[in-house]
């Protein structure tokens, strides 16, 4: 039995899920300031563990993303842009990503779409909700997401495929389990109008079986998996 820190997070998110009756939820290991080899290393255990499935990988930085997909061009890794996301860089990443999880505003939008490559599939799109409404942090306000969702919807180089928040990292759990909860009626709202918008992308390491029990499909896990990252 491989028991490496990425055996021990899908059996914990596997035990998650079943406690909540539900399906276990997609991994997106994020790969900030970690370097190639690590990812390799990282990709061939997935590959052990998970043959044949594919890796979801999330990066922050559409630079440092860019020098990472080039130098692991046909792993087979999914890449996923998980961090805010600048409108003079839209073009560049709605050529390099899989999906793009941080969308927060119009203006995104049309420019991811414009720029999305013809040879490639719809780009997977998130639209990122500040659910707990703190000041100066990124993402929509949950009042936005149905103009928003239409907006992505309308766009046939775009697939709306559900909802992603980073809730604030409350010290009290039950604060944070009512953030994803909160999360959840959004989402499922929110499928209502559009089924195709399956995922619901919220827990990191310090809280993923939390989001998780309140519905997640999607979990982003950097520390769990790598280690305490280094200081810049
Ligand atoms: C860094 C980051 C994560 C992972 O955080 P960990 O605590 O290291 O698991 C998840 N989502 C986003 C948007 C991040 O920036």
């Amino acid at each position: 039995m491989p028991t490496g820190p990425l055996a021990r997070i899908l059996d914990s998110m596997e035990n998650a899920a079943a406690d909540a009756a539900r399906p276990a939820p997609r991994l997106v290991a994020v790969g900030k300031t970690r370097g190639v080899d690590e990812i390799a290393a990282l990709a061939a255990d997935w590959a052990r563990l998970r043959p044949g499935a594919t890796l979801a990988f999330g990066e922050n930085y559409v630079q440092e993303a860019a020098a990472k997909v080039a130098a692991l061009d046909g792993s087979g890794i999914e890449w996923h842009l998980i961090g805010h996301l600048q409108s003079n860089k839209a073009a560049q990443a709605a050529a390099l990503f899989d999906w793009v999880q941080s969308v927060d505003r119009p203006k995104l939008v049309t420019a991811l779409a414009a720029a999305r490559p013809e040879s490639r599939p719809p780009l997977n799109v998130l639209v990122q909700v500040n659910v707990d409404g703190e000041a100066g942090k990124h993402g929509c306000a949950p009042g936005d997401v149905p103009a928003l969702a239409a907006a992505i919807a309308a766009q046939p180089r775009l697939a709306l495929r559900g909802l992603m928040a980073i809730p604030e990292p409350h010290p009290d759990l039950s604060r944070r389990r009512e953030a994803f909860a909160a999360m959840r009626a959004l989402h499922e709202a929110l499928r209502a109008d559009h089924p195709g918008a399956d995922t619901l992308s919220m827990g990191m390491s310090g809280d993923y079986a939390e989001a998780i029990a309140e519905g997640a499909t999607m979990v982003r896990i950097g520390t769990a998996l790598f280690g305490p990252r280094p200081k810049a």
